[in-house]
This record gives C-alpha cells, structure tokens and sequence, in this order.
C-alpha cells in the first residue's frame, strides 16, 4: 500500500502546476527567462478560466497581471495581492527539486515542495481557488474587488508601482490592500501560547547607503599609514559602537498590549502596562535578539565591501554598502545623520545610494481592520489577531499613497521550520495550510 490512495485534490495539482514553471526574477533583468513567465500566464488562464472570462483583465508594467472583478455597487474597491516571480532556487541541498513540485506525505503532514509553495505562489493560488469558486458559485461582490499580482516583487521591480500610478490616474482609492506578509504563528511572543496572526500594519523603510574613503594609493610594498581601507574599517566598528536609539512605535506598542492581554505571568502585567514602561521595553528588546532588535530600532548590515583591484595594489577608494531598515516613526534623512555621527569623519563620505521610507500606518480599528480579522478569527480559531511593524519591505508599500487600509499577512498557519524556508532551500506547503488560505479567501470576499 502506497499513498496513491489519497485522493487527489484538483486545487492542489493547480498549486503543483503554477509551482513547476520557473518564473525566477534575477537582478540582472536579461537573466530573467521571459518565456517562462509568459507561460505562467497561459497556464493561469488554464488553470482559472472563470477568472479570466468573467474578471477584466490588464497587463500592466510589462507583466502584472491586474483583475477587475466588478462589484454590485459602486463603492472603494479592495485589492489583493501577489506575486508570480520566486526567488532562485540554486543552493544545494533540496530534499525535493525546487521546480518538481513533488506532493509528499500523508494526513496533516502531506505537502508540496517547491520555490514559491508558501512564498507567493501559495498566496497568489489561494486567491485564485477562492475567486474562481466563487464566481462560479455566482457570487459578485459588494464593490469592485481588483486582483494585483506582480512579475517581478523580488527584485523590487516597478509592477506594483505602475498599478499604483494606474489607479491615481483613475481616481481608485481601495479601501482595503492585502498582500503577502505576517502569518498565523506560534510561540514567538513571550509568555502568550495562543497561535497569533500578525497582520503587518505597515513596514520599515529601506537605504543602500554607501561609505566610502578616497586617498593616495601606490605600490603595497610601501604603505601608508591611515590609508582608504583603515579609514573604512574604522568607520564601519564605529557604526556598531553607536547604534541609533531604540524604541517603540505606535503599531509596536499596539503589538505588545495586544498580546500582553493574552500573556500569562508577570510578562503580561508589564506588557498590558507598555505605555508607561516604553522606554524599558525598548531597552530589553533590543538586547533580547536580533529579531526583537530590529523592531525597536533602525538597523544597518553592512553587506558590500570593496577595495583595490589586485592584491598589491593600495585602494584609492575604499567602499562600503550599508543595508539600512529605517524604523517607523524615523526618516531615511534621520537614518543618514545617525551614520555621519557616528562615523564621525570627513574623510569618509557618505551618500544615500537609493532609498524608500517607513510606510504610513494603517488603522488597526474601526470597519476594514474588523472585516479582516474577522475573516482570520472564522478561519482560524483561537487566534489573537494583533497589529506588527513588518521588518521586510513588500510591493504593497507603493499602496500606501492611495489607501490608508493596507495591510500585510498571508493567511497559513506556519511553523518556525516553515519560515526559516522562505529565500532558502526546502520551501514547501502544508496541504491543510494551504487549504486554511482558500477558507480565508473564501470569507474575506464574503465580506468585501
Ligand atoms: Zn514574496
């Protein structure tokens, strides 16, 4: 007796199918395969076709896919998100071929493998299975639901950008925006044991920020003291000396009375008083960890260095790039004059290479908030629904400009396990989270 005997689940072998054509974005836009994301759309048509019958359809950007699904009335519309692009998939080291899209396991455990089972191919397939079904069903929305996904979300390609620039052209102000994001996690937060869903209500701001030391150069077997790349060095130990300061932002603080409502122990008597111990809190988080860290403070990697070009040859100009996360409630401006201070030094100048800032915030009240996390509460019950600062940067941030609803969650239950696999080796779905996303759908659009 093999598995063979599970019965197979047509929106799964959609899932599997979308996850076999390798629509990798690469920096270098030329190495990208075009032709496999032009067949990612044919398939979809494929896979979907009431979708693409009854919904309007544009290609915006170059290959964006935007869906109208016109609603009963008119109304601000609400937009969902994805992307169709994955990251590459070269590391060594896959248990399952990253494009096989292999189905393996039984019961609660069976799941698919494969770059973009969670990220976003997942979130862009649950979707899809919920609208389609939907529509089949016969059910048209309240008001204008628009289906955004994005070609090229990876490499922080202009798709969403151009959707954005489309929609002030026509005057659409959405009310609500969902994208990929927070999900339905557990044992991340002290003290609370109740899975949470962390639904992100806007995200840190992003610099490349470059350093860099311009002296005389020369022969390496005559040095000079203090060349290009002590100076550099120097600089790059003061930027971990002199961190920017830490605290807690408005959504943070939300964040953690939330959850400390639901925290056991002393743990949650500090958590439910946040406001009146902010400035402890953000002390004790950011030595708590990396992670905690980065919620409390802008932060810097220092991830590009260059020197000379030969090895006894004296760099004339010595740079590093700074990856800075700009914290909400701080400026890319902000983040810059941090670096120059504490560098503190001519020689070594400083210059924002390119730059976005903190999202706006989203409300975490009143009816769009109550509608989602709803949705999420019928879906998955027991979960605390809270309000989080997302650490990474997402393409529903260019959104902002016209919406103060948008916020940012794939709705999978997902273990730790599982999210360490998001960018790495062995991403894979649970069948029954991947099945949890299309319930979510499924109410969400009952709401819209
Ligand atoms: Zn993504």
């Amino acid at each position: 007796m093999s598995h063979a005997e599970e019965p197979i689940d047509p929106a799964v072998e959609r899932l599997r199918a979308m996850i076999r054509v390798p629509t990798v974005s690469r920096m270098a836009p030329a190495l990208a395969d075009e032709s496999e994301f032009a067949r990612f759309r044919a398939l979809l048509a494929e896979l979907y076709p009431l979708v693409h019958s009854r919904l309007e359809l544009e290609v915006v950007g170059g290959g964006t896919l935007l869906f109208r699904w016109a609603g009963r009335s008119p109304g601000a519309p609400a937009v969902l998100m994805a992307h169709y692009d994955v990251v590459p998939a070269d590391e060594p080291g896959w248990t399952h071929d990253a494009f096989a899209a292999e189905l393996v396991g039984a019961d609660g455990e069976q799941r698919v493998w494969g770059r973009g089972a969670i990220d976003d191919k997942g979130m862009l397939a649950v979707i899809l299975e919920a609208v389609e079904e939907s529509v089949g069903g016969g059910f048209q929305p309240a008001s204008d639901v628009y289906l955004s996904f994005g070609h090229n979300e990876e490499t922080a390609g202009d798709g969403a950008e151009a959707v954005v620039a489309l929609f002030v052209e026509r005057g659409i102000r959405p009310r609500l925006v969902l994208d990929e994001g927070g999900a339905v996690v557990e044992g991340v937060f002290p003290g609370v044991t109740d899975p949470i869903a962390v639904v992100g209500v806007t995200e840190k701001g992003i610099a490349g920020i470059e350093l860099s030391v311009a002296k005389t150069g020369g022969h390496a077997s005559t040095p000079v003291r203090n060349g290009a790349t002590a100076r550099l060095a120097r600089a790059i130990l003061q930027l971990e000396k002199h961190p920017p300061r830490a605290s807690i932002s408005a959504p943070t603080l939300a964040m953690i009375q939330t959850l400390g409502a639901h925290a056991h122990g002393p743990l949650g008597m500090l958590f439910r008083r946040a406001s009146t111990f902010r400035p402890m809190l953000a002390a004790a988080f950011a030595r708590l960890g990396p992670e905690t860290e980065a919620m409390v403070r802008t932060t810097r990697a220092v991830t590009r260095l260059s020197g000379s070009a030969g090895d006894n040859v004296i760099a004339e100009r010595a740079t590093a790039m700074v990856n800075v996360r700009v914290s909400v409630g701080s400026s890319v401006a902000e983040a810059t004059n941090d670096i120059r201070t504490a560098v503190d030094d001519p020689a070594v100048s400083v210059r924002v290479a390119y730059s976005s800032e903190p999202a706006p915030v989203s409300r975490s009240e009143g009816p769009v908030w109550r509608l989602l996390s709803d949705a999420i509460t019928d879906t998955f019950p027991g979960t605390i629904v809270t309000p989080y600062v997302m650490l990474q940067a997402s393409d529903s941030r260019h959104f902002a400009a016209i919406s103060d609803g948008v916020y940012r969650f794939l709705p999978f239950d997902l273990r730790a396990s599982e999210r360490a696999t998001l960018h790495a080796i062995d991403e894979s779905i649970r069948v029954s989270t991947y099945r949890g996303g299309i319930a979510f759908f499924r109410r969400l659009l009952r709401a819209l």
